[in-house]
């Protein structure tokens, strides 16, 4: 089966080919030769993984998926949720994004957070949503130089390295989108 996956994220297309089955075959963007940004206009994390894998599908004919994510933090009131890559403002770096949070964050006792991501699939007309959430804690400071993103300063419940200490399989293994994958390769599977 070949899949289209909607992002333009390396780093996600390197995470989610190390955890689907060699029988799905993904094609990135630049497979398809869709150069355009897709512009995340919607304030739910569901409606931009729609918005993504619905873009594809209606311009260029695919069955697709797209994910969405976002980092959840509680005393936070779920911020920066679905604007988790504009934290720190717009055509930020990943870097301005964890310094604001280190800076939001400091002092505060409770640290508790989540990464919540959704994956959205069109397949064969249809839609189906899958949902992977991992807990743990905002930490103090950086730890670790793997992944992307906040993964720095984020550090699962039940380890105690941050997902930046952590081979590719290691987070894959336990992470928000390692548990949506999971869920979809399951469906697609029984399909
Ligand atoms: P999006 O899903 O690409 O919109 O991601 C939103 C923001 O969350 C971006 O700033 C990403 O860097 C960050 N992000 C997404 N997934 C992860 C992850 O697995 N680890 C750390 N940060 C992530």
């Amino acid at each position: 089966m070949k899949l289209v996956f909607a992002t333009n994220n390396n780093n996600k297309v390197k995470e989610i080919k190390g955890l689907l089955p060699k029988d799905i075959e993904i094609l990135t963007l630049t497979d398809i030769h869709c150069t355009e940004e897709i512009e995340e206009t919607e304030d739910t994390i569901e409606g931009n993984a729609k918005l993504k894998a619905d873009y594809i599908t209606k311009n260029y004919g695919y069955d697709c998926f797209a994910d969405d994510t976002g980092l959840e933090v509680d005393i936070l009131n779920g911020a920066p949720g679905v604007y988790s890559a504009r934290y720190a403002g717009e055509n930020v770096t990943y870097e301005d994004n964890v310094q604001k949070m280190l800076y939001e964050m400091n002092r505060k006792i409770d640290r508790k957070a989540q990464f919540r991501t959704v994956i959205a699939l069109n397949l064969e007309g249809k839609q189906y949503l899958f949902e992977g959430i991992c807990k743990g804690n905002i930490l103090k400071q950086k730890k670790g130089n793997l992944g992307f993103g906040y993964d720095p300063i984020f550090q699962p419940d039940g380890f105690d390295k941050s997902f930046a200490e952590m081979n590719l399989k290691e987070k894959g293994d336990i992470s928000h989108r390692g548990l949506a994958v999971k869920k979809l390769v399951k469906f697609l599977k029984h399909k």
